[in-house]
Protein backbone atom coordinates (compact mmCIF):
# COMPACT_ATOMS: atom_id res chain seq x y z
CA UNK A 1 0.00 0.00 0.00
CA UNK A 2 1.63 3.05 -1.26
CA UNK A 3 -0.83 6.09 -0.47
CA UNK A 4 -1.64 5.73 3.68
CA UNK A 5 -4.35 6.83 5.18
CA UNK A 6 -4.12 10.27 7.23
CA UNK A 7 -4.82 8.30 10.66
CA UNK A 8 -5.62 10.58 13.90
CA UNK A 9 -4.78 9.39 17.12
CA UNK A 10 -5.69 11.71 20.45
CA UNK A 11 -2.72 12.51 21.79
CA UNK A 12 -3.05 12.40 26.03
CA UNK A 13 -0.08 14.32 26.28
CA UNK A 14 -1.41 17.07 24.19
CA UNK A 15 -5.06 16.43 25.20
CA UNK A 16 -5.94 16.87 20.94
CA UNK A 17 -6.82 14.47 17.95
CA UNK A 18 -3.59 15.13 16.36
CA UNK A 19 -2.63 13.65 12.62
CA UNK A 20 -0.55 10.79 12.90
CA UNK A 21 3.18 11.33 11.58
CA UNK A 22 5.86 8.34 12.33
CA UNK A 23 9.15 9.86 13.13
CA UNK A 24 10.67 7.91 10.50
CA UNK A 25 8.77 6.59 7.34
CA UNK A 26 7.38 3.69 7.29
CA UNK A 27 8.61 2.48 10.59
CA UNK A 28 6.77 2.41 13.68
CA UNK A 29 8.12 2.55 17.43
CA UNK A 30 5.05 1.33 20.07
CA UNK A 31 6.35 0.65 23.28
CA UNK A 32 2.90 -0.24 25.91
CA UNK A 33 3.36 -1.45 29.45
CA UNK A 34 2.78 -4.69 30.16
CA UNK A 35 1.62 -6.75 33.23
CA UNK A 36 3.00 -7.16 36.10
CA UNK A 37 2.82 -11.32 36.44
CA UNK A 38 1.98 -11.72 40.10
CA UNK A 39 -1.50 -13.33 39.36
CA UNK A 40 -3.98 -14.38 36.69
CA UNK A 41 -4.25 -12.10 33.66
CA UNK A 42 -8.10 -10.15 34.09
CA UNK A 43 -10.25 -8.25 32.17
CA UNK A 44 -8.00 -4.85 32.86
CA UNK A 45 -5.27 -6.73 31.41
CA UNK A 46 -7.31 -7.72 28.52
CA UNK A 47 -8.48 -4.26 27.90
CA UNK A 48 -4.91 -2.36 27.30
CA UNK A 49 -3.50 -5.97 25.54
CA UNK A 50 -6.54 -5.99 22.80
CA UNK A 51 -6.41 -1.69 22.25
CA UNK A 52 -2.95 -1.96 21.39
CA UNK A 53 -3.21 -5.14 19.59
CA UNK A 54 -5.75 -3.53 17.25
CA UNK A 55 -3.25 -0.37 16.89
CA UNK A 56 -0.39 -2.67 16.20
CA UNK A 57 -2.34 -4.51 13.64
CA UNK A 58 -3.58 -1.82 11.68
CA UNK A 59 -0.32 0.12 11.47
CA UNK A 60 0.73 -3.61 9.76
CA UNK A 61 -1.96 -3.65 7.29
CA UNK A 62 -1.22 -0.38 6.19
CA UNK A 63 2.57 -0.82 5.44
CA UNK A 64 3.66 0.39 8.56
CA UNK A 65 6.72 -1.67 10.22
CA UNK A 66 6.08 -1.44 13.45
CA UNK A 67 8.10 -2.55 16.16
CA UNK A 68 5.87 -2.99 19.20
CA UNK A 69 7.93 -3.54 22.58
CA UNK A 70 5.56 -4.80 25.61
CA UNK A 71 7.57 -5.69 28.80
CA UNK A 72 6.58 -7.78 31.34
CA UNK A 73 7.13 -6.75 35.13
CA UNK A 74 8.86 -8.98 37.33
CA UNK A 75 10.22 -6.62 39.75
CA UNK A 76 10.34 -3.50 41.54
CA UNK A 77 6.44 -3.40 41.17
CA UNK A 78 5.25 -2.47 45.02
CA UNK A 79 1.74 -2.73 46.51
CA UNK A 80 -0.21 0.64 46.21
CA UNK A 81 2.39 1.42 43.28
CA UNK A 82 4.27 3.20 46.34
CA UNK A 83 8.06 3.82 47.32
CA UNK A 84 7.89 1.29 50.34
CA UNK A 85 5.61 -1.61 49.89
CA UNK A 86 6.00 -5.02 49.49
CA UNK A 87 7.06 -6.41 46.23
CA UNK A 88 3.90 -7.82 44.42
CA UNK A 89 5.83 -10.59 43.20
CA UNK A 90 8.08 -11.35 45.92
CA UNK A 91 4.47 -11.01 48.29
CA UNK A 92 3.15 -13.48 46.18
CA UNK A 93 5.94 -16.33 46.17
CA UNK A 94 6.19 -15.68 49.99
CA UNK A 95 2.17 -16.54 49.67
CA UNK A 96 2.50 -19.79 47.68
CA UNK A 97 5.92 -20.98 49.15
CA UNK A 98 7.99 -20.45 45.56
CA UNK A 99 11.05 -18.83 44.35
CA UNK A 100 10.01 -15.09 42.74
CA UNK A 101 11.00 -16.57 39.72
CA UNK A 102 8.79 -19.17 39.49
CA UNK A 103 5.37 -17.29 40.48
CA UNK A 104 7.15 -15.18 37.05
CA UNK A 105 7.34 -18.19 35.02
CA UNK A 106 3.90 -19.28 36.08
CA UNK A 107 1.94 -16.41 35.28
CA UNK A 108 3.88 -14.97 32.65
CA UNK A 109 2.72 -18.55 30.57
CA UNK A 110 -0.93 -17.61 32.22
CA UNK A 111 -0.29 -14.60 30.43
CA UNK A 112 0.83 -15.64 26.99
CA UNK A 113 -1.81 -18.23 27.10
CA UNK A 114 -4.87 -16.23 27.63
CA UNK A 115 -3.39 -13.92 25.09
CA UNK A 116 -2.87 -16.55 22.36
CA UNK A 117 -6.75 -17.52 22.71
CA UNK A 118 -7.61 -13.57 23.01
CA UNK A 119 -5.65 -13.81 19.57
CA UNK A 120 -3.96 -11.20 20.42
CA UNK A 121 -0.45 -10.87 18.38
CA UNK A 122 2.84 -11.36 20.23
CA UNK A 123 4.71 -8.08 20.29
CA UNK A 124 7.57 -7.83 18.16
CA UNK A 125 10.08 -7.72 21.72
CA UNK A 126 8.69 -8.79 24.98
CA UNK A 127 11.45 -7.42 27.46
CA UNK A 128 11.36 -8.15 31.35
CA UNK A 129 12.73 -5.97 34.04
CA UNK A 130 15.33 -8.21 35.60
CA UNK A 131 16.92 -8.68 32.01
CA UNK A 132 17.75 -5.31 31.74
CA UNK A 133 19.15 -4.28 35.47
CA UNK A 134 22.34 -3.41 33.84
CA UNK A 135 20.50 -0.59 31.36
CA UNK A 136 18.35 0.39 34.40
CA UNK A 137 21.61 1.47 36.37
CA UNK A 138 23.12 2.98 33.75
CA UNK A 139 20.27 5.01 33.45
CA UNK A 140 20.45 6.13 37.04
CA UNK A 141 23.50 7.23 37.09
CA UNK A 142 22.86 8.98 33.90
CA UNK A 143 20.29 11.13 35.97
CA UNK A 144 22.64 11.24 39.18
CA UNK A 145 25.62 12.45 36.39
CA UNK A 146 22.47 14.75 35.47
CA UNK A 147 21.25 16.04 38.39
CA UNK A 148 18.17 15.11 38.68
CA UNK A 149 18.32 12.61 41.19
CA UNK A 150 20.15 12.00 44.62
CA UNK A 151 21.60 9.05 46.64
CA UNK A 152 20.30 8.87 50.03
CA UNK A 153 21.09 5.61 52.40
CA UNK A 154 21.81 2.97 49.39
CA UNK A 155 18.42 4.55 47.97
CA UNK A 156 18.35 6.73 44.76
CA UNK A 157 15.15 9.11 44.02
CA UNK A 158 14.44 11.26 41.60
CA UNK A 159 14.47 15.03 42.54
CA UNK A 160 10.66 16.05 40.98
CA UNK A 161 11.08 19.44 42.80
CA UNK A 162 14.28 20.07 40.54
CA UNK A 163 12.63 18.53 37.76
CA UNK A 164 9.67 20.66 37.54
CA UNK A 165 11.68 24.01 37.85
CA UNK A 166 12.29 23.67 34.28
CA UNK A 167 9.89 20.98 32.92
CA UNK A 168 5.85 20.45 32.51
CA UNK A 169 6.06 18.20 35.55
CA UNK A 170 2.62 16.84 35.81
CA UNK A 171 1.16 17.88 32.11
CA UNK A 172 0.29 14.12 31.02
CA UNK A 173 -1.65 13.72 34.04
CA UNK A 174 -3.02 17.22 34.94
CA UNK A 175 -1.12 16.75 38.29
CA UNK A 176 0.12 20.17 39.78
CA UNK A 177 3.53 19.35 41.90
CA UNK A 178 1.73 22.05 44.62
CA UNK A 179 -1.18 19.87 45.19
CA UNK A 180 0.42 16.82 44.89
CA UNK A 181 3.02 18.11 48.06
CA UNK A 182 0.55 19.93 50.27
CA UNK A 183 -1.29 16.40 50.28
CA UNK A 184 1.70 14.63 51.32
CA UNK A 185 3.41 17.63 53.49
CA UNK A 186 2.55 15.70 57.02
CA UNK A 187 4.85 12.83 55.43
CA UNK A 188 7.73 14.59 54.93
CA UNK A 189 10.63 13.66 56.73
CA UNK A 190 9.77 10.73 56.94
CA UNK A 191 11.99 7.68 54.99
CA UNK A 192 15.24 8.45 53.00
CA UNK A 193 13.40 10.75 50.28
CA UNK A 194 14.04 14.52 50.75
CA UNK A 195 10.48 15.49 49.73
CA UNK A 196 7.90 12.77 49.16
CA UNK A 197 6.81 13.64 45.63
CA UNK A 198 10.24 11.99 44.80
CA UNK A 199 9.91 8.54 43.64
CA UNK A 200 12.65 5.90 43.83
CA UNK A 201 14.81 5.10 41.03
CA UNK A 202 16.66 2.60 43.20
CA UNK A 203 15.34 1.00 46.21
CA UNK A 204 18.15 -0.39 48.84
CA UNK A 205 17.05 -3.89 49.44
CA UNK A 206 16.17 -4.84 53.03
CA UNK A 207 18.27 -8.08 53.97
CA UNK A 208 15.26 -10.24 53.85
CA UNK A 209 14.53 -8.86 50.88
CA UNK A 210 15.40 -11.68 48.05
CA UNK A 211 15.17 -9.76 44.52
CA UNK A 212 18.18 -7.84 44.69
CA UNK A 213 21.16 -7.04 42.75
CA UNK A 214 24.73 -5.36 42.97
CA UNK A 215 24.51 -1.89 42.08
CA UNK A 216 27.04 1.48 42.76
CA UNK A 217 24.87 2.10 45.41
CA UNK A 218 24.84 -1.34 47.19
CA UNK A 219 22.42 -3.93 46.95
CA UNK A 220 18.97 -3.17 45.75
CA UNK A 221 16.52 -3.18 43.00
CA UNK A 222 14.93 -0.62 40.43
CA UNK A 223 12.30 1.28 41.02
CA UNK A 224 8.64 0.69 38.86
CA UNK A 225 8.68 3.36 36.67
CA UNK A 226 12.35 2.79 35.80
CA UNK A 227 12.26 -0.24 33.86
CA UNK A 228 9.91 1.45 30.84
CA UNK A 229 12.09 4.24 30.34
CA UNK A 230 15.22 2.06 30.14
CA UNK A 231 13.91 -0.60 27.84
CA UNK A 232 11.95 1.64 25.94
CA UNK A 233 15.11 3.75 25.04
CA UNK A 234 17.02 0.31 24.41
CA UNK A 235 14.80 -0.64 21.78
CA UNK A 236 12.93 2.29 20.31
CA UNK A 237 15.71 4.46 20.94
CA UNK A 238 15.27 7.90 22.82
CA UNK A 239 12.47 8.99 20.88
CA UNK A 240 9.99 6.72 19.83
CA UNK A 241 6.50 7.48 18.22
CA UNK A 242 3.49 5.78 20.47
CA UNK A 243 3.62 5.14 24.23
CA UNK A 244 0.57 3.27 25.45
CA UNK A 245 -1.05 2.09 28.29
CA UNK A 246 -4.11 1.81 30.75
CA UNK A 247 -4.97 5.10 32.05
CA UNK A 248 -4.42 3.89 35.64
CA UNK A 249 -0.68 3.94 34.62
CA UNK A 250 -0.70 8.11 33.99
CA UNK A 251 0.58 8.66 37.45
CA UNK A 252 2.83 7.91 39.07
CA UNK A 253 4.14 5.59 36.26
CA UNK A 254 4.15 6.91 33.21
CA UNK A 255 4.49 10.42 34.48
CA UNK A 256 7.50 9.24 36.00
CA UNK A 257 8.89 7.19 32.58
CA UNK A 258 8.65 11.35 31.29
CA UNK A 259 10.62 12.69 33.91
CA UNK A 260 13.10 10.06 33.69
CA UNK A 261 13.84 10.52 30.14
CA UNK A 262 14.04 13.95 29.55
CA UNK A 263 16.64 13.98 32.32
CA UNK A 264 18.37 11.23 31.05
CA UNK A 265 17.88 11.43 27.36
CA UNK A 266 16.78 15.38 27.16
CA UNK A 267 13.97 14.99 25.24
CA UNK A 268 10.50 13.61 25.40
CA UNK A 269 10.35 9.44 25.09
CA UNK A 270 7.09 9.66 22.80
CA UNK A 271 5.54 11.42 20.65
CA UNK A 272 1.61 10.21 21.06
CA UNK A 273 0.58 8.84 24.53
CA UNK A 274 -2.14 6.87 24.21
CA UNK A 275 -4.35 5.52 27.06
CA UNK A 276 -7.07 3.00 27.26
CA UNK A 277 -9.83 3.48 29.59
CA UNK A 278 -11.08 1.20 32.34
CA UNK A 279 -13.34 -1.60 32.74
CA UNK A 280 -16.06 -0.36 35.38
CA UNK A 281 -18.22 -3.04 37.26
CA UNK A 282 -21.15 -1.10 38.54
CA UNK A 283 -19.46 1.98 37.69
CA UNK A 284 -16.70 1.30 39.67
CA UNK A 285 -12.74 0.38 38.47
CA UNK A 286 -12.36 -3.19 38.34
CA UNK A 287 -9.01 -3.86 39.31
CA UNK A 288 -7.56 -6.84 41.49
CA UNK A 289 -6.70 -4.42 44.47
CA UNK A 290 -10.23 -3.85 44.81
CA UNK A 291 -11.28 -7.45 44.44
CA UNK A 292 -14.08 -7.11 42.07
CA UNK A 293 -12.58 -8.53 39.26
CA UNK A 294 -13.15 -11.20 36.96
CA UNK A 295 -9.94 -13.31 35.60
CA UNK A 296 -10.22 -13.91 31.97
CA UNK A 297 -10.01 -17.97 33.03
CA UNK A 298 -12.79 -17.28 34.93
CA UNK A 299 -14.74 -15.42 31.79
CA UNK A 300 -14.05 -18.38 29.41
CA UNK A 301 -15.27 -21.26 31.73
CA UNK A 302 -18.26 -19.27 33.92
CA UNK A 303 -17.05 -20.06 37.29
CA UNK A 304 -17.24 -16.84 39.38
CA UNK A 305 -20.44 -15.69 41.45
CA UNK A 306 -20.83 -12.46 38.98
CA UNK A 307 -21.11 -14.47 36.17
CA UNK A 308 -24.44 -16.20 34.57
CA UNK A 309 -22.41 -18.45 31.87
CA UNK A 310 -18.86 -18.93 30.12
CA UNK A 311 -18.04 -16.34 27.46
CA UNK A 312 -15.78 -17.55 24.42
CA UNK A 313 -12.63 -15.46 24.26
CA UNK A 314 -13.96 -14.42 21.01
CA UNK A 315 -16.96 -13.12 22.63
CA UNK A 316 -14.45 -11.09 25.49
CA UNK A 317 -12.66 -9.68 22.47
CA UNK A 318 -15.73 -8.29 20.67
CA UNK A 319 -16.78 -7.06 24.21
CA UNK A 320 -13.89 -4.86 24.68
CA UNK A 321 -13.64 -3.70 20.77
CA UNK A 322 -17.83 -2.93 20.61
CA UNK A 323 -16.27 0.43 22.65
CA UNK A 324 -13.66 2.87 21.70
CA UNK A 325 -11.04 2.51 23.45
CA UNK A 326 -11.28 5.78 25.29
CA UNK A 327 -14.82 5.34 26.86
CA UNK A 328 -15.10 3.10 30.08
CA UNK A 329 -16.19 -0.46 29.40
CA UNK A 330 -18.93 -1.67 31.52
CA UNK A 331 -19.38 -5.21 32.47
CA UNK A 332 -22.37 -6.98 32.46
CA UNK A 333 -23.94 -10.47 32.04
CA UNK A 334 -26.17 -8.55 28.99
CA UNK A 335 -23.64 -6.81 27.54
CA UNK A 336 -21.03 -9.80 27.34
CA UNK A 337 -24.39 -11.34 26.06
CA UNK A 338 -24.84 -9.03 23.60
CA UNK A 339 -21.41 -8.99 22.17
CA UNK A 340 -21.57 -13.05 22.35
CA UNK A 341 -24.42 -12.81 20.15
CA UNK A 342 -23.21 -9.94 17.74
CA UNK A 343 -19.74 -12.24 17.16
CA UNK A 344 -21.92 -14.96 15.87
CA UNK A 345 -23.40 -12.85 13.58
CA UNK A 346 -20.05 -10.60 12.33
CA UNK A 347 -18.38 -14.26 12.17
CA UNK A 348 -21.79 -15.82 10.01
CA UNK A 349 -20.51 -13.16 7.62
CA UNK A 350 -16.95 -13.96 7.66
CA UNK A 351 -18.28 -17.36 6.39
CA UNK A 352 -20.54 -16.35 4.04
CA UNK A 353 -18.46 -13.43 2.38
CA UNK A 354 -15.19 -16.29 1.82
CA UNK A 355 -17.14 -18.49 -0.38
CA UNK A 356 -19.01 -16.10 -2.36
CA UNK A 357 -17.74 -16.11 -5.95
CA UNK A 358 -17.30 -13.84 -8.43
CA UNK A 359 -19.83 -13.85 -10.92
CA UNK A 360 -18.87 -15.04 -14.39
CA UNK A 361 -20.86 -12.25 -16.07
CA UNK A 362 -21.73 -8.62 -14.98
CA UNK A 363 -25.20 -6.18 -15.19
CA UNK A 364 -23.30 -3.60 -13.14
CA UNK A 365 -25.68 -1.23 -11.30
CA UNK A 366 -23.90 2.01 -10.58
CA UNK A 367 -25.61 3.33 -7.69
CA UNK A 368 -25.68 -0.63 -6.01
CA UNK A 369 -21.44 -0.36 -6.63
CA UNK A 370 -21.38 3.15 -5.30
CA UNK A 371 -23.03 2.59 -2.28
CA UNK A 372 -20.80 -0.62 -1.59
CA UNK A 373 -17.93 1.63 -1.65
CA UNK A 374 -19.45 3.85 0.54
CA UNK A 375 -20.12 1.56 3.11
CA UNK A 376 -16.43 0.39 2.60
CA UNK A 377 -14.72 3.46 2.71
CA UNK A 378 -16.69 3.92 6.36
CA UNK A 379 -15.18 0.81 8.16
CA UNK A 380 -11.96 2.40 7.51
CA UNK A 381 -13.01 6.27 8.43
CA UNK A 382 -13.84 4.30 11.84
CA UNK A 383 -10.21 3.28 12.48
CA UNK A 384 -8.41 6.16 10.83
CA UNK A 385 -10.31 8.47 13.65
CA UNK A 386 -8.29 7.52 16.86
CA UNK A 387 -8.78 3.77 16.38
CA UNK A 388 -12.40 4.29 16.91
CA UNK A 389 -13.34 0.12 17.10
CA UNK A 390 -16.99 0.95 18.32
CA UNK A 391 -17.74 2.89 14.51
CA UNK A 392 -15.82 0.21 12.81
CA UNK A 393 -17.96 -2.25 14.07
CA UNK A 394 -21.18 -0.31 13.35
CA UNK A 395 -20.13 -0.41 9.37
CA UNK A 396 -19.29 -3.96 9.58
CA UNK A 397 -22.94 -4.34 10.49
CA UNK A 398 -24.24 -1.89 7.46
CA UNK A 399 -21.93 -4.12 5.19
CA UNK A 400 -22.94 -7.15 6.29
CA UNK A 401 -26.58 -6.69 5.73
CA UNK A 402 -25.78 -6.15 2.36
CA UNK A 403 -23.50 -9.16 1.84
CA UNK A 404 -26.67 -11.07 3.45
CA UNK A 405 -28.74 -9.70 0.68
CA UNK A 406 -26.62 -11.05 -1.68
CA UNK A 407 -26.59 -14.19 0.15
CA UNK A 408 -30.01 -14.69 0.57
CA UNK A 409 -30.77 -13.51 -3.11
CA UNK A 410 -32.27 -10.32 -2.42
CA UNK A 411 -29.42 -8.53 -4.41
CA UNK A 412 -27.46 -10.23 -6.97
CA UNK A 413 -24.15 -9.86 -7.41
CA UNK A 414 -24.01 -9.80 -11.04
CA UNK A 415 -25.23 -6.43 -10.13
CA UNK A 416 -22.15 -5.49 -8.81
CA UNK A 417 -18.67 -5.03 -11.09
CA UNK A 418 -15.67 -7.25 -10.55
CA UNK A 419 -13.74 -4.79 -8.46
CA UNK A 420 -16.60 -4.06 -6.38
CA UNK A 421 -17.32 -7.50 -5.92
CA UNK A 422 -13.80 -8.22 -5.02
CA UNK A 423 -13.67 -4.87 -2.58
CA UNK A 424 -16.33 -5.75 -0.40
CA UNK A 425 -14.80 -9.30 0.21
CA UNK A 426 -11.34 -7.83 0.70
CA UNK A 427 -12.77 -5.04 3.02
CA UNK A 428 -15.16 -7.72 5.19
CA UNK A 429 -12.36 -10.33 5.40
CA UNK A 430 -9.54 -7.32 6.05
CA UNK A 431 -11.17 -5.77 8.78
CA UNK A 432 -12.82 -8.56 10.95
CA UNK A 433 -10.19 -11.01 10.92
CA UNK A 434 -6.89 -9.10 10.38
CA UNK A 435 -7.47 -5.95 11.68
CA UNK A 436 -10.08 -6.79 14.89
CA UNK A 437 -8.79 -9.86 15.34
CA UNK A 438 -11.96 -11.63 15.34
CA UNK A 439 -11.74 -15.02 13.71
CA UNK A 440 -13.96 -18.33 13.91
CA UNK A 441 -13.64 -20.23 17.06
CA UNK A 442 -13.22 -23.74 16.40
CA UNK A 443 -16.54 -26.07 17.33
CA UNK A 444 -15.00 -27.60 20.84
CA UNK A 445 -17.29 -30.56 21.24
CA UNK A 446 -15.11 -32.52 18.47
CA UNK A 447 -16.10 -35.76 20.27
CA UNK A 448 -19.79 -34.95 20.22
CA UNK A 449 -19.66 -34.39 15.86
CA UNK A 450 -17.62 -37.87 15.49
CA UNK A 451 -20.24 -39.63 17.89
CA UNK A 452 -23.24 -38.49 16.34
CA UNK A 453 -21.92 -40.03 12.83
CA UNK A 454 -21.07 -43.22 14.42
CA UNK A 455 -24.90 -43.53 15.06
CA UNK A 456 -25.30 -42.62 12.14
CA UNK A 457 -23.23 -45.26 10.98
CA UNK A 458 -24.48 -47.70 13.12
CA UNK A 459 -28.07 -46.83 12.04
CA UNK A 460 -26.95 -47.61 8.37
CA UNK A 461 -25.40 -51.22 9.24
CA UNK A 462 -28.29 -52.55 11.13
CA UNK A 463 -30.42 -51.49 7.97
CA UNK A 464 -27.92 -53.02 5.55
CA UNK A 465 -27.68 -49.78 3.51
CA UNK A 466 -24.03 -50.24 2.69
CA UNK A 467 -23.69 -47.52 0.49
CA UNK A 468 -24.04 -45.77 3.30
CA UNK A 469 -21.66 -47.48 5.66
CA UNK A 470 -19.38 -47.13 3.05
CA UNK A 471 -19.20 -43.35 2.69
CA UNK A 472 -19.07 -42.64 6.41
CA UNK A 473 -15.92 -45.12 6.27
CA UNK A 474 -14.72 -42.74 3.54
CA UNK A 475 -15.65 -39.93 4.96
CA UNK A 476 -13.91 -41.27 8.44
CA UNK A 477 -10.67 -42.26 6.82
CA UNK A 478 -10.26 -38.73 5.25
CA UNK A 479 -10.00 -37.28 8.58
CA UNK A 480 -7.44 -39.80 9.58
CA UNK A 481 -9.96 -41.59 11.81
CA UNK A 482 -10.91 -45.55 11.37
CA UNK A 483 -14.52 -47.05 12.55
CA UNK A 484 -13.58 -49.90 14.81
CA UNK A 485 -16.45 -52.51 14.27
CA UNK A 486 -16.03 -54.55 17.62
CA UNK A 487 -17.98 -57.30 19.14
CA UNK A 488 -18.16 -54.93 22.06
CA UNK A 489 -19.89 -52.76 19.85
CA UNK A 490 -18.81 -49.79 17.28
CA UNK A 491 -15.56 -47.20 18.48
CA UNK A 492 -13.42 -44.92 16.62
CA UNK A 493 -9.53 -44.57 16.82
CA UNK A 494 -6.97 -42.42 15.04
CA UNK A 495 -5.43 -44.02 12.39
CA UNK A 496 -1.93 -45.30 13.27
ZN1 LIG B 1 5.53 1.04 32.00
Amino acid sequence: MSEKPSIKIYNTYTREKEVFTPLLEEHVGMYVCGPTVYGEAHLGNARPAITFDVVFRYLQYLGYKVRYVRNITDVGHLEQDSDDGEDKIAKRAKLEKLEPMEIVKLYTEAYHSVMKKLNVKSPSIEPTATGHITEQIEMVESILRNGYAYESNGSVYFDVEKYAGSNPYGKLSGRVLEELLEATRNLEGQGDKRKSSDFALWKKAAPEHIMRWNSPWGAGFPGWHLECSAMSTKYLGKKFDIHGGGMDLMFPHHESEIAQSVACNACLPANYWMHNNMVTINGQKMAKSLGNFVTMNQLFTGSNPLLDRPYSPMAVRYFILQAHYRSTLDFSNEALLGAAKAYKKVINGLRIVKKFTSPESWQTDDALCQEIHKLCDACFDGLNDDFNTAITIGHVFNLLKKINSFYTNTLSLTHLNEPTFLRMQQTYVDVVEHILGLQEEPVEKVDTFVEGLLDLYKDAKAQKQYDKVDKIRTYFKSEGIVIKDMKTGVDWAYEE
